[in-house]
């Protein structure tokens, strides 16, 4: 899933090509392609969402529970102000308009679908000039 993801964004990439570390890609239950489309949402957004000419940095990893995978994707972006760490998963809630940040405002909130069809649950955690981080979580495969 994430190699289909990342390829489509090395076609797609306008900035410095980012520097994607990852830690640790477990196997989950759920449906490829929609899974493709949430990592590229959060991915494209991490390598977006940078001060100018910053090179992007991302962290992808997980953590295990019992019965699912938390993943986090964390970049070294702008950050999102706390107030609006909840609204971003609306659609159309664009914060950055100003500047040269395009977009349309549909990602999160197609990525949040994605996740509660899941049974998951999506989160955002951010410090301003320093870097946001997105929390998922997403079933483990029934083991048979
Ligand atoms: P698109 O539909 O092309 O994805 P978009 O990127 O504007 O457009 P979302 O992905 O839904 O829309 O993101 C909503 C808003 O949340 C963005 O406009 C941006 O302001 C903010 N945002 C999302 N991801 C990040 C991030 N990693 N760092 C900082 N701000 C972010
Ligand atoms: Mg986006």
């Amino acid at each position: 899933v994430l190699e289909t993801s990342l390829l489509f964004l090395k076609k797609k990439i306008d900035r410095t090509e980012p520097t994607i570390h990852i830690d640790l890609l477990p196997k989950v239950c759920g449906h490829k392609n929609t899974l493709i489309q949430l990592f590229q949402n959060l991915i494209s957004n991490a390598i977006k969402y940078q001060p100018i000419g910053q090179k992007a940095e991302i962290w992808i990893s997980a953590i295990e529970s019992e019965d699912k995978w938390e993943f986090s994707i964390k970049d070294n972006g702008i950050g999102i102000e706390h107030q609006y760490l909840e609204k971003i998963f609306i659609i159309f809630q664009r914060l950055h308009v100003k500047g040269t940040y395009s977009g349309t405002g549909i990602g999160l909130a197609i990525s949040k679908k994605i996740v509660d069809l899941h049974h998951g649950r999506i989160w955002a955690e951010s410090t301003l000039g320093v870097g946001t981080i997105f929390r998922f979580t997403l079933k483990k495969p029934a083991v048979e």
